[in-house]
């Protein structure tokens, strides 16, 4: 079934010609992804010449997919799971968060020369100052050492937050979450912690001390929708961000118990996807996102 255009009123010219420059999204399953609508509806509107296209790619074919960059001269492309670690052998440079996290979710192709970066911590941090919320000096406590919580960790850490107490329970993350401690300790100031999250004493202690309560975990989202890591009010203070980096539900539980809490910032995962994907936009194109119109048209 064909899908409906929409918006286009006359033959498209200066866009989609033999000048447009070529990003991709590489993973697999990706047909569900937000991130060609957010992109293409960005580059329309500010008259950018480039298109943003999803392929299925999964590690099987992503040595012959990276090489196409360069072949095809595309200007860059997204990586999501199960690429954002196998592709690294395949590119030339990595950049400093992407090299602690181990993690690329951004390829810019400079004249056949490949970088990776890492953009969720990126848009974490810049989603918050959005807020008027610096990470600076912050206190964070943290659940989770997945794909969104070692760069939320590493970026956080490299901004200057003042220390990071990362709770985890002992699944298979728990090794990325050991490595997380060790590279923070080594490359940052930034203090950091790893404690089991059974230790539940110990995590209403650090929430109470802490600036900041980020859940990167899969808690609060399908199949667990109807889960929280926190679901005591009074575990939380008014003056902290509850931050919840899952989208869909658009308020999870453990935003309602933040709300009930009468924390005054609380936050769904909504701004710090549009984030992360201005910070690659920028990357490959020199110009800021229109993030406000983004949010507006999209979200
Ligand atoms: P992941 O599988 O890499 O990591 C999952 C993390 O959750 C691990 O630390 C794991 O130990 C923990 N976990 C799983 N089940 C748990 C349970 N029952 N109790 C406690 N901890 C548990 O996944 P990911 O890619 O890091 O995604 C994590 C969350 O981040 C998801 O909710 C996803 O929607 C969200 N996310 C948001 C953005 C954004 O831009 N807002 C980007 C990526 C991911």
């Amino acid at each position: 079934m064909a899908n409906k255009i929409t918006g286009v009123n006359g033959p498209i010219t200066g866009w989609l010609d033999g000048h447009t420059y070529l990003i991709g999204l590489m993973a697999y399953p990706i047909r569900h992804s937000m991130s060609p609508t957010m992109h293409n509806n960005a580059f329309a509107k500010l008259g950018l010449n480039y298109t943003y296209l999803c392929f299925e790619i999964g590690n099987d074919k992503l040595k012959g997919a990276v090489d196409a960059i360069r072949t095809l001269d595309m200007r860059g492309s997204n990586v999501s799971m199960p690429n954002k670690k196998e592709v690294i052998q395949y590119l030339d440079k990595l950049s400093p968060a992407s090299e602690m996290c181990d993690a690329v979710n951004t390829i810019v192709n400079d004249h056949g020369v490949l970088t990776g970066y890492t953009t969720d911590g990126i848009g974490f941090v810049q989603s918050l100052k959005d807020e008027g919320i610096d990470i600076k000096g912050k206190v964070m406590t943290l659940t989770g050492a997945g794909g969104a919580a070692t760069p939320i960790a590493v970026q956080s850490a490299l901004d200057g937050a003042k220390e990071i107490r990362i709770f985890n329970i002992k699944d298979d993350k728990w090794a990325q979450a050991e490595k997380n401690v060790k590279t923070i300790q080594e490359k940052t100031d930034c203090q950091v912690s790893l404690t089991e999250l059974t230790d539940q004493e110990a995590f209403k202690q650090s929430i109470a001390e802490s600036d900041i309560y980020c859940d990167a975990t899969s808690v609060g989202m399908k199949p667990l929708e109807d889960k929280t890591l926190v679901s005591d009010p009074s575990w939380f203070h008014e003056d902290m961000v509850v931050f919840d980096t899952v989208y869909a539900p658009r308020t999870t539980k453990l935003m309602k118990v933040a709300q009930k809490a009468g924390v005054k910032h609380v936050f769904d995962g909504i701004g710090m996807m549009i984030d992360q994907g201005a910070a690659s936009f920028k990357l490959w194109t020199g110009k800021d996102m229109p993030t406000d119109y983004i949010r507006e048209i999209i979200f």
